[in-house]
């Protein structure tokens, strides 16, 4: 990735941030080595013991029993993505383009409706229980296309926002599943600025209810903020890591709520009809480098086996790049690249599911779907400022599920924490593998050599906290397209990210409470990791054709049979992590095209 400043567009990379990213490169692969991992006391395997070391819990409410998993059946065969007998001919009456938290449900819902379906994904198909716990061998599950970043908060891609393979970015994400609150939807009514949604909560809230039971979301029942789920979670808590158990204990002084996260990890075994069973979650703490158990609810092991049972094809390493046009102005035929050979699928409707960044290339590129000047712009990325502590306990952060304990406390801070800005956050406790640990604060820091060895000396020591909070969209953050060609001759995507007054005031804010809370808890030293997290926005959803790329049910103002459904529709970022959100959409847009509402 290069990072260029916005008032300097020469696309040259500075020396010394050259010099920093070299050094960086070598920290990680430093770091990899297992005498090096063992160094620092990495001892390899999470196993269901090791994060319990040390630090001591107080007790959260467990789920009531009529919430305890129900379903004990198991079937024979394993929820892996079947085969085809044979390949779908080239006429489809849907094709979706990316295999993520968008694309992913849509092919099921379709696929399940009796419609012939097609997904064309970029990625490979990975066996997920061959994930090895190695994350530079797993660093294969990025999407590693050069992306330029510019602006004064550049957005880091790579290991960072973005996905490559069957199941998207879903395949490496921390499964956080927390819902929004009906007032995240509304955030232009309540202070004035941003945006507000084409849509409610309520339009949402049936897909939420059915996505938690689908997927076998674990979290606390009933759940303290928001409105209450209808059903509770299907499963109970996953147990909480070292971080967690920090944090939790720290909040109690600071009469802070927290309650162990919505995760889409099992706790428990699960069967999911027409899939089979999974298996629960063994706290190996590898989320973001893949989930070898099959714990995780990626895509991969949950909607694209249900879409494949039901006769859907993925194609996999399918890039896409045109489409073709009927005399009336429709997509009849996508064009995509396989195998460096150029291959054309005919089609009555297409689902394009990409990505915030290669969703309005894609578009961009073919100059399609833009009368509103709209794509490429309203590009947010939630502010996820992280604090680091070092503890006399032992933590072990890369044990336990990575996404522990959460406080939506601060959603709306204004008046409990005397906020200055609009919108709100919720706190995360987080773990880290060591690799992406040392990373980020080579990164983060700039320390290199005996000082960065010192940090890693108490890795075993670390336990983190994150933000997940709004970010308003800024009409100088955007992404276009670059003069530079990527290898398949394709213009490479530019974006453009600084924040605005609102996001700084929200991230000032949030470290200092951070930093209070890891104080309390006892840490010794501590480090602020500043970063944007998850890509959004950039083809808006709304109901006005002039100041909008798609309505609220995810169709294309200006090509009838084009619907996007992924995270580049939404019009505010949500204070919440985005992959649940993302899934209800799709399911809705689904939904309303089989009923022909759209
Ligand atoms: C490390 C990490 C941790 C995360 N943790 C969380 C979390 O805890 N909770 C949460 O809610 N969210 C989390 N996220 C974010 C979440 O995973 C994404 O927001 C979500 O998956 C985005 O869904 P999407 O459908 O928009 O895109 P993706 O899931 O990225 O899917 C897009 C797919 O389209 C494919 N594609 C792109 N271009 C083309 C093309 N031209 N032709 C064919 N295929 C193409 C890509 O290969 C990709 O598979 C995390 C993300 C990362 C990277
Ligand atoms: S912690 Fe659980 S969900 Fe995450 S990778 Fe390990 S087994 Fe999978």
């Amino acid at each position: 990735m290069r990072r260029i400043k916005n008032e300097e567009i020469k696309f040259e990379f500075p020396a010394d941030k050259f010099l920093e990213e070299i050094c960086a490169e070598f920290v990680e692969l430093f770091y990899s080595h297992p005498l090096v991992l063992e160094e620092i006391g990495y001892i390899g395997f999470a196993d269901a013991r090791g994060w319990d070391l040390g630090v001591q819990s107080s007790k959260f409410k467990v789920q009531s029993p009529e919430n305890e998993l129900r379903i004990t059946i198991y079937e024979s065969s394993e929820n892996k993505i079947q085969k085809p007998k044979s390949k779908i001919q080239n006429q489809v009456d849907a094709v979706v383009i990316g295999t993520g938290a968008g694309g992913a449900p849509i092919l099921a819902r379709l696929a399940q409706a009796g419609l012939k379906v097609v997904a064309l994904e970029a990625g490979k198909s990975f066996e997920y229980a061959k994930f090895a716990t190695d994350e530079r061998e797993q660093s294969k599950l990025f999407w590693t296309d050069e992306r330029l970043s510019a602006g004064e908060n550049a957005v880091a891609f790579g290991n960072n926002n973005s996905g490559c393979g069957v199941g998207g970015s879903t395949l490496h994400f921390t499964a956080y599943t927390p819902r929004p609150q009906a007032d995240d939807f509304r955030i232009f009514t309540e202070f004035g600025v941003g945006r507000d949604w084409a849509i409610s909560y309520e339009d949402l809230e049936p897909y939420f209810d059915e996505l938690e039971w689908f997927l076998g979301v674990s979290g606390a029942s009933p759940y303290p903020w928001g409105k209450q789920r209808r059903k509770g979670y299907p499963l109970p808590p996953l147990p909480l890591n070292g971080a967690a158990r920090l944090m939790q204990r720290a909040c109690e002084k600071f009469n802070i709520q927290t309650a162990p996260a919505p995760n889409a990890a099992l706790s428990q075994d699960y069967f999911q009809e027409k899939i089979g069973v999974r298996h629960a979650c063994t706290n190996r703490g590898f989320c973001q480098a893949g989930c070898s158990v099959g714990a995780k609810g990626s895509m991969d092991v949950t909607f694209l086996p249900l879409a494949v049972k039901h006769g859907a094809e993925i194609r996999s390493e399918c890039f896409v790049t045109e489409f073709e046009f009927d005399s009336q102005g429709k997509i009849k035929a996508v064009v995509y690249s396989q195998n460096g050979k150029t291959e054309k699928i005919n089609c009555s409707n297409v689902f394009l599911c990409a990505g915030g960044i290669e969703t309005p290339r894609l578009l961009l590129i073919n100059n399609l779907a833009n009368s509103s000047a709209q794509v490429g712009r309203n590009f947010m990325a939630h502010t996820g400022v992280q604090v680091w502590g070092v503890f006399d306990e032992e933590i072990y952060p890369h044990k336990g599920i990575p996404g522990g304990l959460i406080s939506e406390d601060t959603h709306r801070p204004q008046a409990k924490f005397n906020a200055d800005f609009a919108g709100g956050y919720l706190l995360q406790s987080i773990g880290a593998m060591p690799v992406t640990y040392v990373s980020q604060l080579a990164r983060g820091e700039k320390i290199f050599g005996s000082e960065l060895n010192e940090w890693m000396q108490n890795y075993n020591h670390t336990a983190g906290i994150n933000i997940l909070g709004d970010c308003l969209p800024h009409a100088n953050n955007f992404m276009e397209l670059a003069d530079e060609k990527d290898v398949r001759g394709l213009p490479k995507p530019r974006v453009y990210f600084s924040h605005g007054e609102n996001e700084n005031r929200m991230t000032a804010h949030a470290e200092k409470l951070m930093r209070e809370i890891w104080t309390e808890a006892g840490a010794k030293k501590m480090w602020t990791f500043q970063r944007n997290a998850h890509i959004i926005g950039t083809c808006v959803m709304g109901d006005d054709a002039a100041d909008s790329v798609v309505n609220k049910n995810g169709q294309s103002f200006d090509i009838p049979n084009l619907y996007i459904a992924d995270n580049s529709i939404f019009p505010s970022a949500l204070s919440v992590n985005p992959a649940l959100t993302i899934m209800a959409l799709a399911l809705r847009t689904a939904d309303r095209f089989l009923e022909g509402g759209i």
